[in-house]
């Protein structure tokens, strides 16, 4: 069996693995690395799959970096090849897949990479919960590219779709789709969509969005049966509706893929609800040289100050070139991110970030501006903003976030915050200057 030796290897090609080689190739023009994935495509912007299916992008539009990406960094690519073994003591990833490689050789099966410096960006795996029938066709999760380019093939046969979850990633197949498809329900269990990237108004506002563009919500129910010969014919909720059906989209959630971690001593977080990769500020696991980010791994959220999951593009990105910076002896830190979203639904901006709702604990308070259908709300602790939720109007998120990533005590201006004309002329010069300072990562 072929074996190789690298200085770096990165599993993952998406935002994790990408940032990393970036980081790295900063400071060591020379180093060699490798990048794997089993998926055997050339790096592309995931969250962009559903504006695939509606033909709102094309595949190359995709790409998240030129196609020469990989000879311009000297990086010897593995596409479609699964790591299946990371044997800690040899420092060695035993991978196998049909994948072709940019260094040359195509379809060779089964290869040993050796490394010094280890990189997880593994994202996560889909959860399909237990339904009787859940195996037929025209069943499918929506997290690669391969399961778009399958759903879009079949769109012509498609009269019926449903999406079972109303999460971001739901509730963007559920757009995508109703602009090709004469019915689309939207099936969820929560009593609100987008339970976790919105307070109870912003909700209502999208799912309003989504109900004045034909789309069905039904809230508070749930699938307990897939129904069809073959293939999917209808679907049977928790109520005893029965829907007919033949595309079902489930958007429950997705896991954090550590299975890399099984037989070493690289600690995955279990006590908690979510799992993941546990790291510190710079990225590294509790192994030396091994380092994780992204959706499979855990990040610093600044406002809670918790090591948590924060499943997100620009996290995943950051956080793999911070691995990438301290991985070449560059020592950095990931301290600014948050669960910061920003989505537009039929043309419904939303932005949300850190605290939706006001916890019920001291100090607390919240102010809120709510204008037909233009919605801004802030959280905040003691004049700090910890949070915001905005729909409709999204002007000024900018501002809000970089109040909170400074910590700024708001009180000398809260009154202008939710004004329509609130900007850098309400701001104490001291927090101007603050706020021109750009993120340091570096140490
Ligand atoms: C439909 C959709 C819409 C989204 N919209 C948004 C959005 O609007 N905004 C936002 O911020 N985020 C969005 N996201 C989330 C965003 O895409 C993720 O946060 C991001 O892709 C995480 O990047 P990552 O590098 O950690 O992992 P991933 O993008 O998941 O990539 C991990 C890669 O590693 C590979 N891999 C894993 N294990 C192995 C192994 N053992 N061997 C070989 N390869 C392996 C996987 O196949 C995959 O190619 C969306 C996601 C989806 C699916």
């Amino acid at each position: 069996m072929a074996v190789k030796k690298y200085d770096y290897l990165i599993v993952g090609n998406s935002a994790g693995g990408i940032g990393c080689v970036e980081g790295i190739r900063r400071e060591d023009r020379e180093g060699s690395i490798a990048i794997l994935a089993d998926e055997k495509y050339h790096t592309y912007a995931r969250p962009l799959i559903t504006h695939l299916l509606e033909g709102d992008v094309d595949r190359r539009g995709m790409d998240y970096r030129p196609r020469d990406f990989y000879r311009k960094h000297s990086v010897d690519a593995f596409l479609g090849y699964r790591a299946r073994n990371l044997d800690m003591e040899k420092r060695s990833i035993s991978i196998s897949g049909s994948g072709g490689t940019s260094s040359g050789g195509n379809g060779d099966g089964k290869r040993t990479l050796r490394f010094d410096k280890l990189l997880l960006a593994t994202g996560g795996s889909p959860f399909i919960p237990p339904m009787e029938g859940s195996g037929l066709d025209g069943v499918t999760t929506m997290i690669t590219l391969d399961q778009s380019l399958e759903v879009k093939k079949r769109l012509g046969r498609v009269k019926n779709a449903v999406v079972l979850g109303a999460g971001l990633i739901g509730t963007k197949t559920a757009e995508a789709l109703s602009r090709v498809i004469d019915r689309v329900t939207v099936v969820e269990l929560a009593d609100r969509v987008l339970a976790l990237v919105s307070d109870e108004t912003s909700s209502r506002l999208a799912a309003d969005a989504f109900r004045k563009k034909g789309v069905e919500i039904l809230l508070g129910n749930s699938i307990i049966e897939v129904r069809g010969h073959g293939k999917v014919e209808e679907v049977l909720l928790l109520d005893g509706t029965v829907l007919p059906c033949d595309l079902l989209v489930v958007a429950v959630g997705v896991r954090p893929r550590v299975e890399l971690a099984g037989g070493t001593d690289i600690r995955v977080d279990t006590a908690r609800t979510g799992g993941g990769f546990m790291v510190e500020d710079n990225m590294a696991t509790s192994i030396e040289n091994v380092y994780a980010c992204g959706d499979a791994s855990h990040a610093h959220d600044f406002v809670t100050g918790a090591h948590r999951l924060l499943p997100l593009w620009p996290n995943a990105y950051i956080g793999g070139r911070i691995a990438g910076l301290n991985m070449a002896g560059v020592p950095s830190r990931h301290r600014w991110a948050t669960n910061m979203n920003s989505v537009d639904f039929f043309g419904l901006p939303m932005v949300s970030a850190g605290f939706m709702e006001k916890p019920n604990r001291k100090g607390f308070t919240e102010i809120i501006r709510d204008e037909k259908g233009k919605y801004a709300k802030l959280v905040l602790k003691d004049g700090v903003i910890k949070g915001m939720v905005m729909a409709g109007c999204v002007a000024r998120a900018g501002i809000y976030l970089g109040l909170m990533r400074n910590k700024v005590k708001t009180t000398s201006f809260s009154d202008h915050l939710l004004s329509h004309d609130f900007g850098a002329v309400h701001l104490p010069d001291e927090v101007k200057e603050k706020m021109k300072q750009p993120i340091r990562i570096i140490e």
